[in-house]
Formats: structure tokens, sequence, C-alpha cells
């Protein structure tokens, strides 16, 4: 599977699992804030310029997410990334979000 779509998948995940247990949303469905964070992040992959050839997000030279976006992101991926590592071997998806500070 190509980077841009493993990732574009474990992002949805994990956007699913932290609006099921946070915000308590039905199975399968999304609250518009995480659906607009989804919907913002599936569309920064498509438009990655790097392609299949992207590293990871923190360490890219341009910083394509919106400051609220990525924060939006960076709370779901610090809640979401240790409870996906039970289900997924993704060890570099962590760095994807991660703040850089
Ligand atoms: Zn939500």
């Amino acid at each position: 599977m190509s980077s841009i779509r493993y990732e574009k998948e474990t992002v949805e995940k994990m956007i699913r699992l932290y609006c099921r247990r946070k915000h308590k949303s039905a199975p399968g469905e999304l609250c518009p804030r995480c659906e607009a964070t989804n919907r913002y992040a599936q569309e920064k992959l498509d438009k990655c310029p790097f392609g299949d050839e992207k590293g990871a997000c923190a360490e890219c030279k341009i910083h394509c997410y919106k400051a609220d976006m990525r924060e939006n992101i960076r709370v779901i991926m610090r809640y979401a990334g240790p409870r996906m590592l039970l289900y997924h071997p993704f060890d570099y998806l962590i760095h994807v979000l991660k703040d850089r500070k």
C-alpha cells in the first residue's frame, strides 16, 4: 500500500476512535467537528506535493496545516496514537503530526 493511502486510512481510523470515545458518537459516525477535521486531513494528504515520497509531516518543510486544524489533529493523535498501537504497528505515523516544539 502506498504511504499516502496508508496514512489516509490511519488518520481516519484515529479520528474515528477518538470521536467515538471522546464525543460519544455512534459507531461509523463522526461529530461535525471531527468530520471537518477528517475531511481536512484527507484533503491535505491528497494534495501533498511529495506524494508517496513524503516523509513524516513533522519533518516536512511545508507547514500545510492551518493552526487550528494542526491543534485538532495533534490532540487526536496524542489520544489515539498509543491506542492504535494495539492494532497497528505504525511506528512512524506517531511522528507524522507531532508537535515540533
Ligand atoms: Zn468528534
